[in-house]
């Protein structure tokens, strides 16, 4: 029986040209999609740039440029790549796109109808000389726990101790050296872990049998382990969005299965 199938690639972030680890990947997949379609199988498969986050201000910034022009220039060169080693897709777009935006205003939108968002004020390190907030990953100090020098705002190399990046000893900014200082700002979060969301997860996962089953296994399993999470970053930081939802457009169907069991999730949250 003809199947329809959706496929897809790890999106590439892009503050960079494609390496020979992004074609390695992308030509096992080609070759995956043309059997298929030898199968008499109908395929969707598709790519994109993962668009925002701070590296790509940073590179942008480093680049003189905006960081609209930076990831414009950075997808114009993906064609010659992507043509040049033959990759079937039969579509590339952006997570900065109108349709990715439509989309995540969309999903924000229900759930916050749906009572499964909410906004908090925290506080977060914040780099004086750059002026901005700074994630995990651009502070650096000594472990809380072992004392060991230059470790990340999030977890220590040396002893493996997690830990939050207002525990470090003496912080500094990777960015700019100086010592960053706590600000606060407001966040909107993400109730992941309400009860409503695990139950969505499961009777999805069970009515469209959307994965196989060792992958619905391992779902599952994080399912019970859902937390509240932030969806937000302080400014000049783009809102995070979810990059899958670009490529959702590309297959209408799933768009709207989406869609749907959002209302329904919205429905059922509201009636509660
Ligand atoms: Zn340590």
């Amino acid at each position: 029986m003809p199947r329809t199938l959706f496929v897809t690639t790890a999106l590439p972030y892009a503050n960079g040209p494609l390496h020979i680890g992004h074609i390695m990947e992308y030509i096992q997949a080609d070759i995956w999609v043309r059997f298929q379609r030898m199968q008499g199988h109908t395929v969707h498969f598709v790519g994109a740039d993962d668009a925002h986050g701070a590296p790509i201000m940073l590179a942008a910034e480093k680049a003189a440029k905006s960081p609209e022009a930076f990831i414009a220039e950075i997808q114009r060169g993906r064609r010659q790549y992507l043509d040049g080693f033959h990759i079937s897709f039969d579509n590339w777009h952006s997570t900065h796109s109108p349709e990715n935006t439509a989309l995540s205003q969309d999903i924000y939108r229900r759930l916050k109808a749906a009572a499964l968002v909410y906004t908090k004020r925290i506080e977060q390190f914040f780099d004086p000389v750059k002026g901005m907030f700074l994630a995990d990953r651009y502070i650096k100090g000594e472990c809380p726990v072992c004392g060991a020098k230059d470790q990340y705002g999030d977890a220590c190399e040396n002893c493996s101790s997690v830990y939050p990046a207002t525990a470090l000893k003496n912080p500094y900014s990777t960015l700019s050296g100086a010592t960053p200082v706590l600000k606060s700002s407001e966040h909107h979060f993400f109730k992941l872990s309400d009860p409503n969301c695990k139950r969505f997860l499961e009777e999805w996962l069970d009515r469209y049998g959307a994965l196989r089953r060792p992958a619905a296994e391992r779902v599952m399993t994080l399912a019970g382990r859902l937390t509240t999470m932030a969806v937000t970053r302080s400014a000049p930081q783009r809102a995070l969005r979810n990059a899958a939802l670009s490529i959702m457009d590309a297959l209408p169907p799933v768009k709207d299965r989406l869609a749907m069991n959002l209302s329904g999730l919205a429905r059922r949250d509201l009636a509660a």
